[in-house]
């Protein structure tokens, strides 16, 4: 993924090209990235160190499934460094329910990042109990994993079932020193994808080096 496609940029900074969005709150940092303007637009620069994406974008994901509208279930919100990039993607009109069950964590992410953004659902809830989220409504366009748990897989084809629409994409993040420390990571990898196959489509397996060690990601689609 080489070019603009309007969901991401590619800035020039420092000499260098940069992945960036657009900022949809002009004026505010959430991890104290860069803001950039160009053109009378204020643009966020996207850390690849800091954020998985960001890092499967640089590492050829073929597949970008997040635009103006995307409805988007990310589980595993954190601080919302991922999220916030997400929630300038898709704009007013789309949304991300955004799932954290540490409270910690969640009140940043609530005080940094989703009190600024219209388009964030904040649910304070454990991704083990999808039934609880009340306040996702209808099927979304994405699921998004990245909650560092021996059993993501399982929690993340819960939500699949839930909430993804058929032909929906999903991307679990693969920590894979939280799976099984004696394993290499790509037989993690490989275990995990094999988990998935009766219900999706296999798109894409990315290696997160050397923006982030020991991570994959799983790109997928929901059979139809
Ligand atoms: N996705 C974030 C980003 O890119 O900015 C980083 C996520 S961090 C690796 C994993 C997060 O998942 C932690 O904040 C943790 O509290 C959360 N988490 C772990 N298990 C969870 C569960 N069962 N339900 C909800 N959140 C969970």
């Amino acid at each position: 993924m080489e070019e603009d496609n309007q969901s991401f940029f590619w800035i020039k900074s420092e000499g260098q090209r940069k992945l960036a969005t657009e900022n949809l709150v002009p004026g505010n940092q959430v991890y104290k990235e860069k803001l950039i303007v160009k053109k009378g637009v204020e643009y966020r620069l996207w850390d690849p160190f800091r954020s998985k994406l960001a890092a499967a974008i640089m590492n050829e994901l073929e597949y970008f499934p997040f635009e103006n509208k995307t409805k988007v279930l990310y589980l595993g919100a954190s601080t919302g460094t991922t999220v916030s990039h997400i929630s300038d993607i898709v704009g007013p009109s789309g949304i991300v329910f955004a799932v954290e069950h540490a409270s910690r964590v969640a009140r940043d992410f609530l005080d940094r990042v989703a009190s600024h953004r219209s388009n964030i659902m904040p649910i304070l809830q454990d991704a083990r109990k999808p039934k609880e989220y009340f306040s996702v409504f209808g099927k979304v366009d994405v699921v998004y994993v990245d909650i560092a748990q021996p059993d993501q897989t399982k929690i993340a084809i819960d939500n699949c079932e839930m909430f993804l629409k058929k032909g929906g994409y999903f991307f679990l993040v693969i920590k894979t020193r939280s799976i099984d420390v004696t394993k290499s990571p790509r037989k993690i990898i490989e275990e995990e994808i094999e988990k998935l196959k009766s219900n999706f489509d296999i798109l894409q397996s990315i290696d997160l080096h050397p923006y982030d060690k020991d991570h994959g990601m799983v790109v997928a689609r929901l059979k139809n």
